[in-house]
Formats: C-alpha cells, structure tokens, sequence
C-alpha cells in the first residue's frame, strides 16, 4: 500500500531497476529562482548557480525561436539539415561529421549508448562533469575515477587508468566545475597515445570562452583522430540553455553510430532555429566574452579582498574555497537571494561554484558573501 502517494497499491520498482540505475543518484541542477522565490518569498533574486548566459539569448536566435513556433504543429527536420550545413560551414567541417542533440548532455549520453556495454569500462576524472559517471552507471559500465592533480586532469594518471576493458574516456577542457584545462600539446600526445579500442570524447561546452593561448580545441583534429568525438553546446556562451542544443563532430562512422540511438526528433523546431541564428550572431558571442572577462576580474578582486583562494578557471564560472563547509555558506548565501552551486558532489565540500553575472550581479554576490562570512 502506497499511502504517501494516496494511491491503493504499492509498487517494488527498485527491486525491478536496471542494477546500474538502483544506485545511481539523479543530477542535481542549479536552484531555479521561482523554487527561492516560492520558499523564502524573497525578491529580486540573483542566480548564479548553471553557468548561464547573463546577458541573455542572442537576440537573432530569440527572434528565430519565436517565428518558427508558428511551425510547431510539425515535426522537426529529424536529421537537423540547416543546422549541420551552418555549422558545417562555420567550422569547416563535413555535415556527415556532425551530430546534433537534446543539449550536449544528449550527445555524451549517446556516445556511451552507442559504444559501451556493461563490461566495459569509462575512465573520467576527480572532480569532472558529473554527467560522465551518470551515463556511465546507467548503463551498468564500470567508472573509473582518476584523482586530480591541484583540481585538474591528471592526463599521465589517466592514460594509465586506460587498459583492455577501457571503451571510453571522457575529458572536459576546460573543465566544470573547476575551470582547469590541459594545453593543446598534452592534449594532442595523451589523444594520439590511446589504443584503438578506446573513443575520446573532448567536451568543450566553454570552448567559446577561452582566451588563453596555450588552449587550443581539439576541433581540428577529428580528421586525424578517427576515435575523437568532440562535444559543443548552444546552452552557455549562445545563451540557450533553455531550448537544449549541443552537437557532436566525430569521424562520420562513430557519427552513424551515435545516431542510431538518436532519438529522431531529439532537437526541437525552435531550437533548431534559434541556434542556426545564434551562430551568426558575432555581436552577441563579442559582448558575453567581454562581459565575462569583466565580471572574471571583478570576481577575482572581490574574492581576493575577502582573503578567499579560488582555482583559476578559464571558463564563465569560477570555484571558491571557503574555510566552512560550502554548504553552510551556500544555505546563507540563499537567504541573501543569491543562488550559487555546492559542489560537495563532486568531492570538493568546501568550495562552491559561482558563474559570472553581469556586473551588478556579481557585485551582488559579493555584498552578500561578505555579509555571510
Ligand atoms: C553545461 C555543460 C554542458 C552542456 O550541457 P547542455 O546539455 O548542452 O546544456 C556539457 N558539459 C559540461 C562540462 C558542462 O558544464
């Protein structure tokens, strides 16, 4: 009997789960502002919890998400024609290279579908993306979690955590939550290094802010690495977080791959649509790296004034130590209407991550951090 749920009969779904879903946890996203809102009934609330675009959507995809929900009664283009040929010509890649998903989350998930099987093993690192270790229990696979090196990819230490059963590894740069990256030169040799067996997947969902020059995308490098899948998204810097679009670029084989387990219609009308526009939308892309890099400086200031160490990040969000447990100051921090992200998931429980806002935003996280110390 289910009485928590006013129904009349219970239900033993755990004992019938896939084993690797049984323990697995479900992700735990950003608190959206309406839950603060409905909670402590505060106001004016500032959300710097998901990495988000401050600035909002590119203005040309908003306005081509708009006109095409006219067109909404039909099904999308299932094979994502207009915006495979604008990215195609935008990075100078092949169509057949590209594989568009429900946000890149989709693309990663289809990658570990389409290529891992329970026996096998995914290699991944401390403290990155939490979605590596989920796709990979789902599927009942075996994670395997090579320990950080000052909060970064240790590539040595995971090239020899790669052995026979290794299927796939999965390398965030830079990486979330901890804004690290490893340099296009290790990159390259740890990638040429791999066996055969094993597909790379580089996830590069801050790609677009990176101005660090020893940093280099490892785009190009699909036409020689055949097991090299490299994964974008339209949810940061294009500022779309909410219409879900990521894409893959891999070798046209590991491509067909992933796109039977696709669902057919993965991304949406609007989606679509919006992203084909936001990819030309320079103006847009110019002002959210250039509010980043403004709000990157003033974060870093005021962390510096408040005596606070934090790991250099590269990326639109940077990762705080703080002498409490982050939990304690992240619970103040809400009452103060400022929604920032804990990352004791990811084995770091006295940091939280904060994502760069606009200027007042981030100066009102400031205030309230200083208020909350
Ligand atoms: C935000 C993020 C993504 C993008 O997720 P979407 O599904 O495209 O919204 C992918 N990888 C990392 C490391 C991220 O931080």
């Amino acid at each position: 009997m289910d009485t928590k749920h006013g129904l009349g009969v219970g239900c033993d779904a755990l004992a019938l789960a896939a084993p690797g879903v049984r323990g697995l946890s479900p992700y735990q996203p950003g608190k959206p502002v309406e839950e603060l809102e409905r909670e402590l009934g505060l106001h004016d609330i500032v959300k710097l919890a998901s990495n988000e675009n401050p600035l909002g959507p590119s203005p040309l995809g908003l306005a081509a998400a708009r006109e095409a929900l006219a067109e909404v009664a039909r099904y999308p283009d299932g094979s994502g024609f207009e915006l495979r040929a604008a990215l195609s010509r935008k990075l100078g890649i092949a169509p057949e290279t590209i594989t568009l998903g429900n946000g890149s989350n989709d693309v990663l998930e289809l990658v570990a579908r389409a290529f891992v099987s329970p026996a096998d093993e995914v290699v991944y690192a401390e403290h990155a993306f939490i979605v590596y270790p989920l796709v990979t229990q789902a599927i009942g696979a075996r994670g395997v979690c090579v320990p950080a090196r000052d909060f970064g990819h240790d590539l040595d230490a995971m090239r020899a955590a790669i052995g026979p059963a290794t299927r796939l590894v999965f390398l965030a740069n830079p990486n979330n939550p901890t804004g690290t990256w490893v340099g296009a030169v290790a990159l390259r040799r740890f990638l040429e290094s791999l066996p055969d067996h094993v597909i790379a997947v580089v996830d590069e969902a801050y790609v677009e802010y990176v101005e660090t020059d020893a940093y280099a995308s490892c785009l190009p490098w699909v036409a020689a690495l055949p097991r090299l899948v490299v994964a974008r998204t339209f949810s940061k810097a294009y500022g779309l977080a909410g219409l879900r679009v990521g894409y893959a670029v891999s070798h046209p084989d590991v491509a067909d791959l992933m796109n039977r387990v696709r669902q057919p219609f993965n991304v949406t009308v609007p989606a679509l649509a919006a992203a084909r526009a936001a990819l030309d939308d320079e103006a847009h892309l110019a002002r959210t790296r250039e509010v980043n890099r403004a709000g990157m400086a003033q974060l870093e200031a005021g962390l510096r004034a408040l005596g606070l160490d934090w790991i250099p990040s590269i990326g639109n969000f940077v990762t705080v130590g703080f002498p409490r447990p982050g939990a304690e100051i992240y619970q103040a921090l809400l009452r103060e209407g400022v929604i920032v992200r804990p990352v004791a998931g990811y084995g770091l429980p006295s940091h939280l991550r904060v994502t760069v806002g606009t200027e007042a935003e981030n100066a009102r996280f400031l205030e309230a951090l200083s208020r909350v110390l």
